[in-house]
């Protein structure tokens, strides 16, 4: 099977979006898009961001989950991607689950893939996706002020509980074994949550090298700081049997758990709750912003200093 054969078994298909004039098979896609355009990327590398025996179609849907996360966070609605795909050989097989698993999740968002590129070399998948926003709107992660309350969605931890399951640190029951490992393997990118927020949050950022560093990121940007609860934190009731392995550490800097973390004024409060009712992920008031920079953390009335700093990739 050569490059073209390749593309048009696994990743042609009619789009479904009338925006896309012309999708893939030119030298570029045509997109009749209205307003403002976000477009983000990332990139997920074998040995890197996924173990050597991942299944494929994980790795499908998480290539294009990590990125619907970051337009959600952006309050943008996603409409469209392209797949640039780096494969050391065109292995039926790992293709099918692949394609499987990456269209699984663009059918459920409603977004079609509309380029890309396609290459022979160490196993690679990066994904640029691009949204919509209404012109001149945008969530950002500068809008918090003092006073501004902090809310996360879902919970936190769960994908760090599962890779402590598979590295034999931590037991855990049958059911929640299997959710907290589809947790790591299959995050769910809070589309819908971080669409609504946009006419409610202040700032917002998608929690993907855990909240102690994403909240400091977002609260550097905002020239604020954050004072947080630890016993708010919304965590898996299996977390507490993890714990004496684990610590706060699973929830504060594992990482990979694709919440979203964001700020709302106080007046706008009720609205927040209005809306939030409608979320499959649940929010959870986590604390408030202050002036002061930097992020402190309580435990009841005692200061806790997180130990690891999140994850980076030359820290
Ligand atoms: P060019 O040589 O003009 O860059 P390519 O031969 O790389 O074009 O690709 C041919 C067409 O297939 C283009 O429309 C491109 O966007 C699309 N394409 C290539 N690889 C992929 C892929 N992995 N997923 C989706 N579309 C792809
Ligand atoms: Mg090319």
């Amino acid at each position: 099977m050569d490059e073209f054969a390749l593309i048009a078994r696994f990743f042609s298909r009619p789009p479904r979006n009338p925006q896309v004039a012309l999708s893939i098979g030119d030298d570029a896609a045509l997109l009749d898009i209205s307003g403002r355009l976000a477009i983000t990327t990332d990139t997920l590398l074998v040995g890197v961001h996924f173990a050597d025996g991942a299944l494929a179609r994980d790795i499908g849907h998480k290539a294009l989950a990590v990125n619907l996360s970051d337009l959600a966070a952006m309050g943008a609605r996603p409409r469209f991607f392209l797949l640039n795909l780096s494969l050391p050989a065109a292995d039926e097989s790992w293709l099918a689950g692949f394609s499987a698993g990456l269209f699984a999740l663009a059918d459920a968002h409603g977004v079609d893939l509309v380029g890309g590129d396609t290459v022979r070399g160490p196993l690679g998948v990066t994904i640029t996706a691009l949204g919509e926003l209404p012109a001149g709107r945008g969530l950002t992660r500068r809008g918090a002020r003092a006073g501004d309350h902090i809310y996360v969605t879902g919970r936190l931890g769960d994908a760090a509980l599962g890779f402590a399951y598979r590295q034999g640190r931590v037991q855990l029951a049958g059911a929640w074994r299997d959710e907290l490992c589809a947790r790591l393997d299959r995050p769910a990118p809070r589309v819908d949550e971080g669409c609504a927020l946009l006419q409610i949050a202040s700032a917002a950022i998608d929690i993907s090298d855990g909240l102690a560093a994403d909240l400091g990121h977002m609260m550097e940007a905002s020239g604020t700081g954050a004072e947080v609860d630890l016993r708010h934190l919304p965590v898996a009731d299996a977390y507490g049997a993890c714990f004496p392995v684990v610590g706060w550490e699973a929830a504060l800097s594992f990482g990979d758990d694709y919440e979203l973390c964001f700020t709302v004024p106080p007046e706008r409060r009720e609205a927040l709750e209005r809306v939030s009712a409608g979320f499959a992920s649940g929010i959870r008031h986590i604390g408030e912003v202050v002036a002061a920079p930097g992020v402190r953390w309580f435990e009841g009335g005692r200061a806790y200093v997180p130990a690891g700093r999140g994850f980076n990739h030359f820290g």
